[in-house]
């Protein structure tokens, strides 16, 4: 079959005599259609990550299912389909992760397109349970981009955005349902408008019902293209140290930390008309330094979410703001097997603008490597799916 393999840093072959996958009683051949590309793919590419070759990348898949093993009957063949990129490889119980319902911490968690095989090939096995369905009214192109870019904010916001104290009087069936979510008519930020922090704006607006989201970046384009997600209020912060003649570089310690609450304190200021109230700062930027933004930004007694990777650690970091404060911190990590039926679902009935979101659909295997260099050269204003054919 023909797949784009990794031998090696930066040693990407297309092949047309890859060996084909064989499926087991409980798995499906699926025939990716797209894949989304995501950073981790440029990491590996690059060598940055370790990994076994021969590797297929590709780990946001989305296809068709061309045949189900003979245990298998939540599919058939046929079916549109999306795999996440992240499960549990075991689901029992000497694994507390999995017993606690952290399918997607499982101790032994398959990592697609990095620990097995992925999807930039035109067949792959995968088990039936972990394979989702979703109707084919959903262009495959853009499916692709549901079971990591869009799962993943699905799942901090849906799950980890809710300050614990809330627990004392609610539970969580009452604060996580559908419609009546603790985040409608509430005021979100976030921070960073690239392929997670698109979809967080655009979850955070229209399925979840937030009644502000502001959107903070530092170019413009990707601000214009917030607001065609959902933003309703956008703060470029390069221009904000600029208009105020900030120049980070040269401050030390002390005055650092005044300018990063004075940016704070500007973007609240958008949310004037509700005493500057935000209820949620998700963090998707990928930056180490918007932390102390994000906890100067929150209010008090609500939540902030740690969903872009950060390079380093933060220095001179006032803590004694997270006490202050009340402040529920979460990390989060993908999405448990729980929630991604509930995605599929927000996706099936159009609450998700995945034609916005898939801004690149030019690249297929044969320009795999172009697509990771346009990533890496900031051409990607949304996310890039890579064609499979
Ligand atoms: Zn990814
Ligand atoms: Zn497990």
């Amino acid at each position: 079959m023909k797949a784009a393999v990794l031998y090696g840093k930066e040693d990407l072959r297309i092949e047309t005599d890859f060996e084909e996958p064989t499926i087991g009683e409980h798995d499906v051949m699926l025939r990716p259609q797209a894949t989304g590309l995501c950073s981790t793919d440029r990491t590996l590419y690059r060598g940055f990550v370790p990994f076994k070759p021969p590797l297929i990348l590709g780990h946001e898949i989305a296809g068709v299912v061309s045949e189900v093993g003979s245990g298998v009957e939540s599919l058939q063949e046929g079916d549109h389909a999306i795999v996440p990129p992240v499960f549990p490889g075991c689901e029992n119980e000497s694994c507390p992760q999995c017993v606690e319902g952290l399918t997607n911490r499982c101790k032994q968690s398959v990592f697609i397109g990095h620990g097995v095989h992925g999807g930039n090939a035109e067949m792959m096995a995968v088990p039936a349970r972990y394979t989702f369905m979703i109707d084919s009214k959903v262009p495959l192109d853009e499916a692709c981009i549901i079971p990591d870019a869009v799962s993943t904010p699905f799942h901090a916001l849906k799950s980890r955005s809710i300050p614990t104290h809330l627990f004392q009087k609610a539970s969580l069936r009452e604060l996580t349902g559908k419609g009546e979510h603790w985040l409608k008519d509430k005021n979100v930020v976030v921070f960073g408008v690239g392929g997670v922090g698109g979809p967080t704006v655009n979850l955070a607006a229209r399925y979840f019902g937030a009644k502000n989201v502001v959107a903070v970046d530092i170019f413009d384009e990707k601000l214009k293209f917030a607001e065609r997600l959902g933003a309703t209020h956008t703060v470029n912060s390069n221009d904000y140290f600029t208009d105020n003649g900030i120049e980070m570089k040269e401050l030390d310690a002390r005055e650092r930390s005044k300018a990063l609450s004075g940016l704070a304190k500007h973007i609240s200021s958008h949310l004037a008309e509700d005493k500057f109230q935000v209820d949620l700062v998700a963090d998707t930027s990928g930056v180490a330094d918007t932390f102390p933004v994000a906890v100067e930004t929150v209010s008090k007694n609500r939540t902030v979410i740690q969903i872009g990777w950060p390079p380093r650690p933060v220095a001179g970091f006032l803590n004694q703001k997270i006490m202050d404060k009340y402040m529920t911190i979460n990390g989060t990590w993908a999405c448990p097997m729980t929630e991604m039926a509930e995605v599929v679902t927000a996706v099936e009935e159009g609450t998700v603008d995945l034609d916005l979101l898939v801004t690149n659909k030019e690249f297929n295997l044969d320009t795999f490597v172009d697509a990771i260099e346009a990533l890496e050269g900031g051409n990607i204003l949304g996310r890039a799916s890579i064609r499979i054919e």
